[in-house]
Protein backbone atom coordinates (compact mmCIF):
# COMPACT_ATOMS: atom_id res chain seq x y z
CA UNK A 1 0.00 0.00 0.00
CA UNK A 2 1.55 3.30 -0.96
CA UNK A 3 1.08 5.87 1.94
CA UNK A 4 1.40 8.75 -0.14
CA UNK A 5 -1.49 9.85 1.12
CA UNK A 6 -2.06 13.61 0.47
CA UNK A 7 1.10 13.98 -1.63
CA UNK A 8 -1.06 12.03 -4.29
CA UNK A 9 -1.10 13.54 -7.69
CA UNK A 10 -2.49 12.12 -10.91
CA UNK A 11 0.63 11.22 -11.64
CA UNK A 12 1.92 9.28 -8.82
CA UNK A 13 -1.84 7.14 -8.92
CA UNK A 14 -1.13 6.37 -12.49
CA UNK A 15 2.36 5.02 -12.05
CA UNK A 16 1.02 3.08 -8.60
CA UNK A 17 -1.74 1.31 -11.10
CA UNK A 18 0.72 0.55 -13.43
CA UNK A 19 2.67 -0.94 -10.47
CA UNK A 20 -0.01 -3.15 -9.88
CA UNK A 21 -0.26 -4.23 -13.70
CA UNK A 22 3.55 -4.84 -13.87
CA UNK A 23 3.79 -6.87 -10.83
CA UNK A 24 0.61 -9.36 -11.90
CA UNK A 25 2.47 -9.61 -15.10
CA UNK A 26 5.55 -10.68 -13.61
CA UNK A 27 4.32 -13.41 -11.54
CA UNK A 28 2.77 -15.23 -14.86
CA UNK A 29 5.78 -14.31 -16.30
CA UNK A 30 8.00 -16.52 -14.05
CA UNK A 31 5.54 -19.14 -13.49
CA UNK A 32 6.05 -23.04 -14.45
CA UNK A 33 4.39 -22.51 -17.58
CA UNK A 34 4.24 -26.42 -18.38
CA UNK A 35 0.81 -27.13 -17.56
CA UNK A 36 -0.61 -24.19 -18.80
CA UNK A 37 -4.21 -23.69 -20.70
CA UNK A 38 -5.46 -20.79 -22.95
CA UNK A 39 -6.76 -18.81 -19.98
CA UNK A 40 -3.36 -18.63 -18.68
CA UNK A 41 -2.18 -17.09 -22.22
CA UNK A 42 -5.30 -15.19 -22.20
CA UNK A 43 -4.82 -13.28 -18.92
CA UNK A 44 -0.99 -12.55 -19.42
CA UNK A 45 -2.30 -10.69 -23.08
CA UNK A 46 -5.11 -9.29 -21.31
CA UNK A 47 -2.72 -7.52 -18.62
CA UNK A 48 -0.46 -6.25 -21.78
CA UNK A 49 -2.99 -4.68 -23.06
CA UNK A 50 -4.47 -3.27 -20.36
CA UNK A 51 -0.67 -1.77 -19.56
CA UNK A 52 -0.16 -0.77 -23.08
CA UNK A 53 -3.13 1.01 -22.82
CA UNK A 54 -2.61 3.12 -19.96
CA UNK A 55 0.91 3.88 -21.15
CA UNK A 56 -0.52 5.08 -24.51
CA UNK A 57 -3.23 7.05 -22.98
CA UNK A 58 -0.66 8.67 -20.53
CA UNK A 59 1.29 10.00 -23.65
CA UNK A 60 -1.89 11.17 -25.63
CA UNK A 61 -3.71 13.40 -22.65
CA UNK A 62 -0.48 15.06 -21.56
CA UNK A 63 -0.30 16.89 -24.90
CA UNK A 64 -3.94 17.80 -25.02
CA UNK A 65 -3.43 19.99 -21.08
CA UNK A 66 -0.30 21.56 -21.89
CA UNK A 67 2.34 18.81 -20.91
CA UNK A 68 3.22 16.25 -19.49
CA UNK A 69 4.68 18.39 -16.54
CA UNK A 70 1.09 19.40 -16.18
CA UNK A 71 -1.38 16.48 -16.62
CA UNK A 72 1.19 14.89 -14.11
CA UNK A 73 1.29 16.74 -11.39
CA UNK A 74 -2.62 17.69 -11.22
CA UNK A 75 -4.67 17.40 -8.21
CA UNK A 76 -7.89 18.06 -9.08
CA UNK A 77 -9.70 16.16 -6.25
CA UNK A 78 -12.17 14.63 -8.45
CA UNK A 79 -9.57 13.05 -10.38
CA UNK A 80 -7.56 12.01 -7.34
CA UNK A 81 -10.41 10.69 -5.59
CA UNK A 82 -11.38 8.45 -8.79
CA UNK A 83 -7.82 7.40 -9.51
CA UNK A 84 -7.58 6.11 -5.46
CA UNK A 85 -10.74 4.27 -6.31
CA UNK A 86 -8.88 2.64 -9.30
CA UNK A 87 -5.63 1.74 -7.68
CA UNK A 88 -7.65 0.19 -4.98
CA UNK A 89 -9.03 -2.33 -7.34
CA UNK A 90 -6.55 -2.69 -9.46
CA UNK A 91 -4.46 -3.79 -5.98
CA UNK A 92 -7.06 -6.13 -4.96
CA UNK A 93 -6.65 -7.25 -8.75
CA UNK A 94 -3.11 -7.94 -8.45
CA UNK A 95 -3.49 -9.69 -5.23
CA UNK A 96 -5.30 -12.68 -6.96
CA UNK A 97 -2.04 -13.48 -9.07
CA UNK A 98 -0.32 -13.47 -5.98
CA UNK A 99 -2.09 -15.44 -4.27
CA UNK A 100 -3.01 -18.26 -7.34
CA UNK A 101 1.83 -18.33 -7.43
CA UNK A 102 1.34 -19.40 -3.82
CA UNK A 103 -1.43 -22.19 -4.50
CA UNK A 104 -0.88 -23.25 -7.89
CA UNK A 105 -3.60 -24.44 -9.97
CA UNK A 106 -5.32 -23.43 -13.27
CA UNK A 107 -5.91 -19.55 -13.20
CA UNK A 108 -9.59 -18.65 -12.58
CA UNK A 109 -10.67 -17.99 -16.13
CA UNK A 110 -13.01 -14.61 -14.87
CA UNK A 111 -10.11 -12.62 -13.41
CA UNK A 112 -8.71 -11.85 -17.47
CA UNK A 113 -12.74 -10.27 -17.68
CA UNK A 114 -11.66 -8.14 -14.49
CA UNK A 115 -8.64 -7.16 -16.34
CA UNK A 116 -10.69 -5.79 -19.34
CA UNK A 117 -12.98 -4.05 -17.86
CA UNK A 118 -10.20 -2.29 -15.54
CA UNK A 119 -8.89 -1.19 -18.54
CA UNK A 120 -11.82 0.42 -19.51
CA UNK A 121 -12.19 2.13 -16.17
CA UNK A 122 -9.09 3.29 -16.35
CA UNK A 123 -9.30 4.79 -19.93
CA UNK A 124 -12.20 6.56 -18.73
CA UNK A 125 -10.47 7.40 -15.71
CA UNK A 126 -8.09 9.30 -17.82
CA UNK A 127 -10.30 10.81 -20.17
CA UNK A 128 -11.95 12.62 -17.25
CA UNK A 129 -8.93 13.57 -15.45
CA UNK A 130 -7.19 15.11 -18.39
CA UNK A 131 -11.64 16.40 -19.44
CA UNK A 132 -11.36 17.90 -15.96
CA UNK A 133 -8.01 19.74 -16.79
CA UNK A 134 -9.25 20.55 -19.87
CA UNK A 135 -12.70 22.52 -18.17
CA UNK A 136 -11.28 24.09 -15.59
CA UNK A 137 -8.89 26.27 -18.46
CA UNK A 138 -11.60 26.78 -21.21
CA UNK A 139 -15.19 27.86 -19.20
CA UNK A 140 -18.05 26.99 -21.35
CA UNK A 141 -16.29 25.74 -24.61
CA UNK A 142 -17.03 22.19 -25.70
CA UNK A 143 -15.89 19.26 -23.42
CA UNK A 144 -12.45 18.15 -24.01
CA UNK A 145 -13.74 14.73 -26.20
CA UNK A 146 -15.51 16.91 -28.25
CA UNK A 147 -13.02 19.57 -28.68
CA UNK A 148 -10.86 16.75 -30.12
CA UNK A 149 -13.80 16.27 -32.85
CA UNK A 150 -14.39 19.39 -33.77
CA UNK A 151 -10.06 20.15 -34.13
CA UNK A 152 -10.06 17.36 -36.39
CA UNK A 153 -13.08 18.96 -38.16
CA UNK A 154 -11.57 22.26 -38.69
CA UNK A 155 -8.29 20.45 -39.73
CA UNK A 156 -9.52 18.57 -42.84
CA UNK A 157 -11.65 21.24 -43.87
CA UNK A 158 -8.00 23.49 -44.17
CA UNK A 159 -6.71 20.93 -46.00
CA UNK A 160 -9.70 20.58 -48.16
CA UNK A 161 -9.80 24.22 -48.95
CA UNK A 162 -5.66 23.76 -49.37
CA UNK A 163 -6.71 20.66 -52.04
CA UNK A 164 -9.62 22.81 -53.80
CA UNK A 165 -7.46 25.49 -54.10
CA UNK A 166 -4.32 23.15 -55.99
CA UNK A 167 -6.55 20.95 -57.68
CA UNK A 168 -9.36 23.27 -58.52
CA UNK A 169 -11.36 20.10 -57.72
CA UNK A 170 -15.15 19.11 -58.10
CA UNK A 171 -17.06 20.19 -54.88
CA UNK A 172 -17.66 17.67 -52.75
CA UNK A 173 -21.70 17.84 -52.15
CA UNK A 174 -21.60 16.40 -56.10
CA UNK A 175 -19.90 13.32 -55.04
CA UNK A 176 -22.72 10.39 -54.12
CA UNK A 177 -23.02 9.08 -51.12
CA UNK A 178 -24.02 5.74 -50.03
CA UNK A 179 -25.64 5.32 -46.53
CA UNK A 180 -24.76 2.95 -44.37
CA UNK A 181 -26.28 1.63 -41.39
CA UNK A 182 -25.30 0.30 -38.33
CA UNK A 183 -27.42 -2.88 -37.57
CA UNK A 184 -25.99 -4.14 -34.48
CA UNK A 185 -29.20 -4.32 -32.26
CA UNK A 186 -27.68 -4.22 -28.59
CA UNK A 187 -25.45 -4.02 -26.45
CA UNK A 188 -22.15 -1.87 -27.00
CA UNK A 189 -22.02 -1.45 -30.74
CA UNK A 190 -18.74 -0.34 -32.72
CA UNK A 191 -19.86 2.69 -35.77
CA UNK A 192 -18.40 2.10 -38.58
CA UNK A 193 -18.40 5.06 -40.71
CA UNK A 194 -17.50 5.53 -44.37
CA UNK A 195 -13.71 4.68 -45.62
CA UNK A 196 -14.03 6.97 -48.85
CA UNK A 197 -11.66 6.06 -51.59
CA UNK A 198 -12.29 8.97 -53.24
CA UNK A 199 -9.98 12.08 -52.31
CA UNK A 200 -12.47 14.27 -53.23
CA UNK A 201 -14.62 13.40 -50.58
CA UNK A 202 -12.12 13.28 -48.03
CA UNK A 203 -12.54 15.25 -45.11
CA UNK A 204 -16.24 15.59 -45.44
CA UNK A 205 -18.52 14.91 -41.91
CA UNK A 206 -18.49 11.58 -42.19
CA UNK A 207 -14.37 11.05 -42.13
CA UNK A 208 -15.02 12.32 -38.35
CA UNK A 209 -17.03 8.99 -37.45
CA UNK A 210 -12.93 7.35 -36.48
CA UNK A 211 -12.42 10.60 -34.43
CA UNK A 212 -16.05 10.14 -32.36
CA UNK A 213 -15.34 6.36 -31.66
CA UNK A 214 -12.03 7.43 -30.36
CA UNK A 215 -13.71 9.97 -27.72
CA UNK A 216 -16.47 7.78 -27.03
CA UNK A 217 -18.87 4.87 -27.45
CA UNK A 218 -22.36 4.14 -28.77
CA UNK A 219 -25.09 2.14 -26.54
CA UNK A 220 -28.35 1.14 -26.77
CA UNK A 221 -30.56 3.31 -23.97
CA UNK A 222 -33.32 1.53 -23.23
CA UNK A 223 -35.47 -0.26 -25.70
CA UNK A 224 -35.92 2.15 -28.26
CA UNK A 225 -32.99 4.89 -28.28
CA UNK A 226 -29.35 5.21 -29.17
CA UNK A 227 -27.12 7.17 -26.92
CA UNK A 228 -23.48 8.18 -27.66
CA UNK A 229 -21.68 8.55 -23.99
CA UNK A 230 -18.80 10.61 -24.35
CA UNK A 231 -15.31 9.13 -21.92
CA UNK A 232 -14.13 12.53 -21.40
CA UNK A 233 -17.32 14.16 -19.59
CA UNK A 234 -19.73 10.56 -19.16
CA UNK A 235 -22.55 12.87 -21.16
CA UNK A 236 -25.13 11.34 -23.10
CA UNK A 237 -26.02 12.55 -26.42
CA UNK A 238 -29.45 10.91 -26.78
CA UNK A 239 -30.82 9.86 -30.00
CA UNK A 240 -34.83 9.21 -29.70
CA UNK A 241 -36.40 5.75 -31.01
CA UNK A 242 -33.34 5.40 -33.67
CA UNK A 243 -32.46 1.63 -35.11
CA UNK A 244 -29.20 2.15 -36.32
CA UNK A 245 -26.77 5.35 -36.01
CA UNK A 246 -26.60 6.41 -39.24
CA UNK A 247 -22.78 6.49 -40.98
CA UNK A 248 -23.28 9.09 -43.95
CA UNK A 249 -25.78 11.89 -44.03
CA UNK A 250 -29.00 11.75 -46.23
CA UNK A 251 -27.88 12.61 -49.97
CA UNK A 252 -29.27 15.80 -50.58
CA UNK A 253 -30.34 15.16 -54.41
CA UNK A 254 -31.00 18.98 -54.48
CA UNK A 255 -28.04 19.86 -54.29
CA UNK A 256 -26.72 17.34 -57.28
CA UNK A 257 -27.20 19.62 -60.41
CA UNK A 258 -27.13 23.23 -58.72
CA UNK A 259 -23.61 25.24 -59.02
CA UNK A 260 -21.07 25.21 -56.76
CA UNK A 261 -21.08 27.67 -53.70
CA UNK A 262 -20.01 30.82 -53.41
CA UNK A 263 -18.77 32.62 -50.22
CA UNK A 264 -21.93 32.74 -48.33
CA UNK A 265 -24.37 35.57 -49.15
CA UNK A 266 -22.69 36.37 -52.72
CA UNK A 267 -24.48 33.68 -54.40
CA UNK A 268 -27.61 33.35 -56.22
CA UNK A 269 -27.66 29.66 -55.84
CA UNK A 270 -30.59 27.42 -54.69
CA UNK A 271 -31.38 27.73 -50.70
CA UNK A 272 -30.77 24.31 -49.75
CA UNK A 273 -27.02 24.36 -50.89
CA UNK A 274 -26.33 27.59 -48.53
CA UNK A 275 -27.95 25.86 -45.68
CA UNK A 276 -26.07 23.26 -43.45
CA UNK A 277 -26.47 19.85 -44.37
CA UNK A 278 -26.94 18.18 -40.79
CA UNK A 279 -29.04 15.79 -41.50
CA UNK A 280 -28.77 11.70 -41.85
CA UNK A 281 -31.46 9.33 -42.19
CA UNK A 282 -32.58 6.55 -39.49
CA UNK A 283 -34.98 4.42 -39.11
CA UNK A 284 -37.64 4.17 -35.92
CA UNK A 285 -36.78 1.69 -33.95
CA UNK A 286 -40.86 1.12 -33.11
CA UNK A 287 -42.21 1.83 -36.46
CA UNK A 288 -39.14 1.11 -38.89
CA UNK A 289 -40.31 4.76 -40.64
CA UNK A 290 -37.80 6.81 -42.36
CA UNK A 291 -36.34 9.34 -40.38
CA UNK A 292 -34.51 12.78 -39.82
CA UNK A 293 -31.85 12.74 -37.54
CA UNK A 294 -28.78 15.10 -36.37
CA UNK A 295 -25.40 12.84 -38.04
CA UNK A 296 -23.62 11.96 -35.25
CA UNK A 297 -20.24 13.76 -35.76
CA UNK A 298 -22.23 17.16 -35.96
CA UNK A 299 -23.48 16.80 -32.78
CA UNK A 300 -20.32 15.02 -30.76
CA UNK A 301 -18.26 17.42 -31.93
CA UNK A 302 -20.27 20.29 -30.22
CA UNK A 303 -21.28 19.34 -27.03
CA UNK A 304 -20.56 20.40 -23.81
CA UNK A 305 -20.17 18.77 -20.35
CA UNK A 306 -23.63 18.17 -18.27
CA UNK A 307 -24.00 20.76 -16.03
CA UNK A 308 -24.59 19.66 -11.89
CA UNK A 309 -26.91 16.68 -11.67
CA UNK A 310 -27.34 16.34 -14.92
CA UNK A 311 -26.51 13.65 -17.56
CA UNK A 312 -27.02 14.56 -21.03
CA UNK A 313 -24.43 16.58 -22.46
CA UNK A 314 -25.50 20.03 -23.97
CA UNK A 315 -24.75 20.92 -27.29
CA UNK A 316 -23.43 24.37 -28.63
CA UNK A 317 -25.04 24.96 -32.45
CA UNK A 318 -21.57 25.24 -34.64
CA UNK A 319 -23.86 26.86 -37.92
CA UNK A 320 -24.80 30.13 -34.68
CA UNK A 321 -21.02 30.22 -34.44
CA UNK A 322 -20.38 30.65 -37.52
CA UNK A 323 -23.17 33.03 -38.67
CA UNK A 324 -24.54 35.28 -36.09
CA UNK A 325 -28.15 36.04 -36.43
CA UNK A 326 -28.53 37.83 -33.00
CA UNK A 327 -30.27 41.30 -33.38
CA UNK A 328 -28.87 44.11 -31.76
CA UNK A 329 -32.26 44.87 -30.48
CA UNK A 330 -34.89 44.54 -27.45
CA UNK A 331 -33.91 41.73 -25.08
CA UNK A 332 -37.02 40.01 -26.67
CA UNK A 333 -37.18 36.29 -26.21
CA UNK A 334 -36.34 35.57 -29.55
CA UNK A 335 -32.83 36.98 -28.71
CA UNK A 336 -32.58 35.04 -25.74
CA UNK A 337 -32.90 31.81 -28.15
CA UNK A 338 -30.27 32.78 -30.66
CA UNK A 339 -27.85 33.67 -28.12
CA UNK A 340 -26.11 30.59 -27.50
CA UNK A 341 -25.25 30.55 -23.42
CA UNK A 342 -22.32 28.64 -22.87
CA UNK A 343 -24.33 25.14 -22.01
CA UNK A 344 -25.85 24.96 -25.77
CA UNK A 345 -29.02 23.13 -25.99
CA UNK A 346 -30.14 20.63 -23.22
CA UNK A 347 -30.59 18.05 -25.39
CA UNK A 348 -30.12 16.59 -28.72
CA UNK A 349 -33.85 16.59 -29.25
CA UNK A 350 -33.95 20.46 -29.03
CA UNK A 351 -30.70 21.19 -30.88
CA UNK A 352 -32.61 19.31 -33.83
CA UNK A 353 -35.55 21.29 -33.43
CA UNK A 354 -33.54 24.09 -33.70
CA UNK A 355 -31.58 23.53 -36.88
CA UNK A 356 -34.62 22.03 -38.19
CA UNK A 357 -36.61 25.61 -37.72
CA UNK A 358 -32.88 28.03 -38.56
CA UNK A 359 -30.64 25.81 -40.29
CA UNK A 360 -33.04 24.24 -42.68
CA UNK A 361 -33.91 25.40 -46.39
CA UNK A 362 -38.15 25.02 -46.84
CA UNK A 363 -38.68 23.18 -49.91
CA UNK A 364 -37.97 24.47 -52.98
CA UNK A 365 -40.72 24.70 -55.96
CA UNK A 366 -39.29 23.52 -58.56
CA UNK A 367 -39.48 26.31 -60.85
CA UNK A 368 -37.00 28.81 -59.36
CA UNK A 369 -38.83 31.78 -60.09
CA UNK A 370 -41.65 30.66 -57.80
CA UNK A 371 -39.18 30.59 -54.68
CA UNK A 372 -38.05 34.46 -55.56
CA UNK A 373 -41.26 35.47 -56.34
CA UNK A 374 -41.99 34.51 -52.37
CA UNK A 375 -42.06 36.33 -49.74
CA UNK A 376 -38.76 36.98 -48.08
CA UNK A 377 -39.50 35.89 -44.69
CA UNK A 378 -40.68 32.16 -46.34
CA UNK A 379 -37.80 31.71 -49.08
CA UNK A 380 -34.98 31.35 -46.83
CA UNK A 381 -34.16 35.20 -45.29
CA UNK A 382 -32.58 33.09 -42.91
CA UNK A 383 -29.49 32.54 -44.90
CA UNK A 384 -27.26 35.48 -44.36
ZN1 LIG B 1 -17.73 15.00 -23.58
ZN1 LIG C 1 -27.91 27.58 -34.89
Amino acid sequence: MSGGGNADTVGSLLASIATCLTEALRILMFADKRQWGPDEFEQIRALEEALDEAKKDYQEMSPLVHGQFYYQNDRTSMSIHELRNLHAKFEFHAQNFKDWARQGGPINPTWARETAELKKDLHRAQCRAAGRIFAAEQEGARCLGAFQVYRQQKRLEAERQQRRHDHNEQPLWQQQQQQQQLTAEDGATQYRGERPDDPRRRSSLEELVPSCNAVGRFERLGDLDAAFVCDFCDGFIVWPDLRGMPAARTTNTTTTTTPPPQAPGTSNDSASSAYPHWQATGQSRSTGADKTVVFAPVAIANHVAPGLGAWQAGILCPYCDEYTYLDQGEDSEEDVRYAQDEKGFPDLAAFQAHLEWYHTALAVPAMPPLASALPASISGCRVM
